[in-house]
């Protein structure tokens, strides 16, 4: 039974696999069998390092995903070291916190070109080999609370993860037919960089823990094993949904 979440022989590339919940996955999908293509700005020396010390194979690749200019050599680079990409996570994403009264049209383009636009035409290059290729695939894009609730002062975050939570489902009833799963996570409030700044804030950090129902911020292991199961043959006839892990977030 358990051979289903088995990843051995899939390779994953992951976006943003330096820090938080991106790191994590690189490492869980090691840990689950697979090859890891870790795609990141900077170095992701402290991602390989984990990944390697579970026994998996780390492939990073330098890319600024603010732009779709390196779109097409980051799937190339994975075909070329592991021979296939199987698995696609967009989990790079960024937040700009300000009043929607004063936000800068450049401080929207950033937010909406990385956490939205290459999201898409990253899934789209993707999806161009795998079909190519005649295997089948996985998409998982990563939502947020803010993918179902409009948020205070982040309005190009929660325009961009609507967005991606509605692409999720337009890119299902495209791509199903041609053997690739696109569905989606939306974490709830969890303890990376993303979120050290309303943590600090000790209102802020007291609302949101009375509003959760498990009573305590999530962790990037929280969203492992949901991770694992999007990405594996468990899921196979899961296509175009977002699944919440969000300690009850969305049920208050
Ligand atoms: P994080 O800030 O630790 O990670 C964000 C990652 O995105 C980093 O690896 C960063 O390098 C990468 N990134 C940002 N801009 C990039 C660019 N231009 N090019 C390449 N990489 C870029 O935060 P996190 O919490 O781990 O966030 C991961 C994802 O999860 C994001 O999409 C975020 O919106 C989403 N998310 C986080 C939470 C949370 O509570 N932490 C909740 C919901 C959704």
């Amino acid at each position: 039974m358990l051979d289903m979440f088995s990843l051995k022989g899939k390779t994953v590339i992951v976006t943003g696999a330096n820090t938080g919940l991106g790191q994590g996955m690189c490492v869980a999908y090691a840990e689950a069998g697979a090859n890891v293509c870790g795609v990141a700005r900077r170095s992701c020396d402290e991602t390989k390092a984990l990944v390697e010390a579970k026994g998996g194979k780390f492939l990073e690749v330098i890319a600024d995903l603010s732009t779709t200019e390196p779109v097409k050599r980051i799937i190339d680079s994975c075909i070329k070291e592991y021979g296939s990409a199987d698995i696609l996570v967009n989990n790079a994403g960024i937040i700009k916190r300000e009043d929607a009264i004063n936000v800068t049209e450049d401080d929207w383009n950033q937010v909406i070109n990385v956490n939205l636009n290459v999201v898409f035409f990253l899934s789209q290059e993707f999806a161009k080999r795998a079909i190519e290729s005649g295997r089948k695939a996985k998409i998982i894009n990563i939502c947020s609370m803010l993918s179902y609730q409009g948020g205070f002062r982040v309005p190009s975050y929660a325009a961009s993860k609507s967005a991606v939570n509605g692409l999720t489902k337009a890119l299902c009833n495209e791509w199903a037919s041609k053997g690739i799963n696109v569905n989606a996570i939306a974490p709830g409030y969890m303890e990376t960089n993303n979120t050290k700044d309303i943590k600090a804030d000790k209102d802020r950090n007291e609302a949101i823990l009375d509003r959760i129902p498990q009573g305590r911020w999530g962790k990037p292991s929280d969203l492992m094993g949901t991770a694992i199961f999007l990405a594996s043959s468990a899921s196979d006839y899961i296509n175009g949904f977002t699944i919440a892990v969000d300690g009850g977030w969305l049920a208050r």
